[in-house]
């Protein structure tokens, strides 16, 4: 099983939930939110074998980290794996927001050009901007919406383009996000945590904790919790081949 989105660097102590996940044998895809935050997550992926490090440029850093998009380009072919990009319309984004399109808008080019890269995609309350944007960009046939808040027409439209939807725990927990994940296709779902910053029972969530989003699925689908699992590790494999 993957935790498909999860910030591993930012754990308190990221080598010991490193060394777990070697333990366990969970992979996890260690999203990062800036491009200089790079050398140091790439890093704990170094001599363990469940982690893959994704190349990031958080919505919520568009603003201030703007000059690093050249940073970003220049790591790009080091990695399959971009994220967490995409766009964030809450109100105390608000001012970034011209910033925020020209970076996901430059990430999406840099990416479409180099071909066979998997995006993990944050667009809350933008998952219109989202969809508006990733039309831009149709040589993008890998993107992993994260956490997904929008609508049903805005996951109607997701779908439609053959997005993927990494769900975990936290957004399982609420009957909202329990519906819209009715809605998608079993063929499209993986499972993240979104830890550290996502929470439950008042701690953050690691990676192995993706079984709860097994448990979760196992039954809105009413299966049972091998057959989910079974479902979404055929998924993963399926992303996963070139
Ligand atoms: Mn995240």
């Amino acid at each position: 099983m993957i935790d498909f989105h999860c910030h591993l660097d930012l754990f308190p102590n990221p080598k010991a939930v490193a060394d777990e996940l070697e333990r366990r044998r969970v992979g996890v895809l260690s999203v990062t939110t800036t491009p200089s935050a790079w050398a140091g997550t790439t890093r704990l992926a170094k001599g363990r074998s469940m982690i893959r490090t994704a190349l990031g440029f958080h919505p919520e850093l568009a603003g201030a980290r703007y000059r690093e998009l050249e940073l970003f380009d220049r790591l790009l072919p080091e990695t399959r794996f971009v994220g967490e990009v995409g766009l964030d319309g809450s109100p105390q984004q608000r001012s970034s927001w011209e910033s925020q399109i020209l970076v996901f808008d430059h990430v999406l080019t840099s990416c479409e050009q180099a071909r066979g890269k998997i995006l993990s995609v944050h667009s809350r309350r933008a998952a219109t901007q989202v969809m508006d944007c990733l039309d831009r960009h149709p040589g993008l046939d890998k993107i992993i919406l994260h956490w997904f808040s929008g609508t049903k027409p805005e996951l109607r439209r997701a779908v439609e383009r053959g997005c993927w939807f990494s769900v975990g725990p936290a957004m399982l927990a609420g009957a909202r996000g329990r519906s819209l994940v009715s809605e998608i296709a079993t063929d499209r779902l993986l499972v993240e945590t979104d830890g550290p910053f996502a929470q439950k029972d008042h701690r953050p969530l690691r990676p192995w904790d993706v079984t709860d989003a097994i448990d979760c699925l196992a039954d809105l689908w009413e299966t049972t919790r091998q057959r989910a699992a079974q479902v979404v590790r055929a998924n993963e494999a399926a992303l996963l081949t070139p």
